[in-house]
């Protein structure tokens, strides 16, 4: 989720002194960048995606499954491969050890993220390697679990928060000087402590914020559920904030780890040039709210149902670090602006040529730091892309490491750290991502906003999904950009409970209107099923139909990737349609269904358990669920290429 500089992190107070500092320099960092870097391309297409799993120990006697903290531990052990691998290739410059995967640690000492050894390229034979990568990931872990450990790839662990989800167990200690979040329900063994970095975020966000963090969450109102739904907090040590800051009606957390602690599936592709990457940026943009409701996996959290499907607003509520007077609340008086949204949220703006001819989808008020932007065009960035990097500089650092800012600007030309540090906490639903300095990666974009899926097949499917419709936006150069604030609007349908089945989304129906063309965009509010699947008897195709006619085109296509691909695609147009259930309608529906649930929106230990075992039985195959995947082939005859290291392969492109 970050950079992990190695050092002592600072406190917040030790900070205040040092943020001016950190902008300072970053933006210079930046200019001198962008000015050597701007016009280089060439890059061939290079991706990868990463994926966020969480380790769940089964109790079989007790039925219970709790979150195995062993994160630390495994990824030592994970990264000896890569370990011997960068051995051998500073010995002899080269390796034969095939690396199929990188590992790093996450935000909770449950997880560990992983993505392909070496990225990616642009050849089609890729995609049908996708899933046996991710398969080969998911089994290098499995082979390190203990008896009863089991490795799922799942957005939201229902009851996150609540007594003895953890092995060991913990307690929280809200009132105890050494509790870095203050949480009622989350301890600090959670969060992973193998690295400073977690624990001491977690400070730093709820004391620039001025109290800990509140996250609100709608409780999903079942039969017996409680009206209004109150909860009294007053036993486990409550010192009277928590209950102020809870919405009746809502579940309330208040900790970092209840969204840090949730995990996604994010791409990243590496663009020919920096206006490739821009258009990328701006038209993946437009895709987030979409490829959100069509993943949605999260609807019970802290034990509860929730009448959300989504984790979105969750993180985003869960690194909210803006103090009062930042968020409207209190006149600005210490603080520089209001800032409308957390530092993990979507997008304000767009960054491509075509927005720039078309500044009226740019019609959002982006909030940026006027003496920044000002530096930024004088030191030759374009007006756009410096008031992006303004617009990320109107937050402070919340992670410091003394052996970093120690440095009075005496940095190497090419190092950006003081520019990574704000960038790589600005956890927005795209990532304009520049070159870093010393590898032979280019200009790069992260897609963001995807739930994880419980298969690797579905996982894999959304990645290629993604990555050919953006072959394809290139290619034919399609335009889906529409006016940003409806980007917005559809952000917040997205993680209505079934949207897929539910909500219209503001979409652009005219996409083949070419940027330079001035015709106005037609947008129509749809349903998901006809973005993806085209509305009968229009000009409309949808999505699936343009990239199915995107790899018509395309003559390296193997009859086997044309299958998996074809499988993938059966699983979206169901999933879109509706036929097919999202992760988030049926684990809904599997908690309400079982036998121990009373109906009153609480989710029992057991359920959790039987989840985590059927969960697990899917993605190995051994339990069909016709529900999720219909009649849809799982068995795709996915394969492996060389991933051995090469001067050029690169490694990790994310
Ligand atoms: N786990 C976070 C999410 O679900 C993302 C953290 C990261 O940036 O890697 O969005
Ligand atoms: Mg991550």
């Amino acid at each position: 989720m970050g950079l992990l500089s190695a050092g002592e992190p600072m406190t917040w107070e030790e900070m205040k002194a040092w943020q001016d500092h950190v902008r300072h320099h970053g933006v210079k960092q930046f200019i001198r960048l962008y000015n050597r870097l701007k016009d280089e391309k060439g890059r061939v297409l290079k991706w990868g995606d990463e994926v966020e799993y969480i380790i769940v120990k089964l109790d079989h006697k007790e039925k219970k499954a709790r979150l195995s903290l062993r994160a630390d531990e495994l990824l030592k052990q994970l990264a000896e491969p890569e370990n011997a691998m960068m051995a051998e290739v500073a010995e002899k410059g080269s390796s034969d050890i095939e690396l199929h995967s990188h590992w790093c640690p996450e935000y909770a000492s449950y997880m560990v993220e992983g993505t392909p050894g070496i990225p990616y390229m642009g050849g089609m034979s890729y995609f049908n390697t996708v899933e046996h990568n991710m398969r080969l990931r998911r089994k290098e872990l499995e082979n390190l679990l203990q008896e009863d450990e089991i490795a799922v790839s799942l957005s939201t662990y229902p009851r996150l928060g609540c007594p003895d989800f953890t092995v060991p167990p913990f307690s929280p200690h809200p009132n105890s000087p050494d509790s870095f979040t203050k949480s009622l329900f989350w301890p600090n063994e959670a969060t992973f402590l193998g690295h400073p970095r977690f624990s001491r975020l977690s400070a730093n966000i709820r004391e620039r914020r001025g109290e800990k963090v509140a996250i609100n969450i709608p409780v999903f109102k079942d039969v017996n559920t409680p009206d209004p739904f109150v909860e009294d907090f007053s036993s486990l040590g409550d010192d009277g904030s928590s209950a102020a800051a809870a919405k009746p009606d809502h579940v309330y957390m208040d900790a970092m780890g209840f969204g840090m602690g949730l995990s996604c599936l994010q791409i990243t592709f590496q663009a020919d040039n920096i206006c490739e990457a821009r258009s990328l940026y701006d038209q993946l943009a437009t895709l987030c709210p979409i490829m959100l409701a069509l993943t949605a996996a999260s609807p019970s959290h802290r034990g509860y149902l929730v009448d959300r499907d989504c984790r979105w607003d969750i993180i985003a509520a869960s690194v909210d670090d803006r103090t009062p007077e930042e968020r409207g609340l209190d006149p600005l008086k210490k603080n520089k602006f209001v800032i409308p949204k957390s530092r993990y949220d979507s997008i304000d703006s767009y960054l491509s040529k075509c927005a720039q001819k078309s500044p009226e989808f740019n019609d959002i008020k982006v909030i940026y730091d006027e003496a920044i932007y000002k530096e930024l065009v004088d030191g030759g960035v374009d007006p756009l892309m410096a008031q992006h990097v303004a617009h990320l500089f109107i937050r402070d650092s919340v992670s410091m490491f003394r052996n970093k800012v120690h440095d009075d600007g005496e940095y190497e030309d090419e190092d950006i750290d003081h520019f990574e540090n704000i960038q790589s906490t600005n956890w927005q639903t795209m990532r304009f991502k520049p070159p870093p300095p010393g590898a032979s990666i280019g200009w790069r974009v992260e897609f963001r906003p995807c739930e994880l899926q419980i298969t690797d097949f579905e996982n894999a499917a959304v990645a290629c999904f993604v990555v050919l419709l953006t072959r394809a936006i290139l290619s034919y150069k399609w335009n889906l950009l529409m006016p940003i604030s409806l980007v917005d609007e559809n952000m917040k349908r997205a993680q209505k409970r079934d949207a897929v089945l539910t909500q219209k989304f503001y979409w652009r129906k005219d996409i083949f209107t070419l940027c330079e063309e001035d015709a106005k965009p037609v947008i129509e509010e749809l349903s998901i099923d006809e973005i993806l699947n085209g509305i009968p008897g229009t000009e409309y195709q949808g999505l699936l139909a343009l990239v199915r006619e995107y790899l018509r085109g395309q003559d390296d296509v193997e009859a086997d990737t044309s299958c998996t691909l074809s499988n993938y695609w059966q699983l979206l147009s169901g999933r879109a349609s509706g036929k097919l259930e999202t992760n988030a309608h049926w684990i809904r529906q599997f908690i309400r269904t079982h036998p121990d649930y009373k109906g009153d929106s609480v989710v029992p230990e057991s359920a959790v358990y039987d989840l985590m075992v059927s969960i697990n039985r899917i993605q190995a195959g051994e339990l069909k669920e016709p529900r999720l995947f219909g009649r849809v082939e799982r068995k795709s005859k996915t394969k492996d290429i060389n991933r051995s290291y090469t001067a050029d392969s690169g490694t990790k492109i994310g």
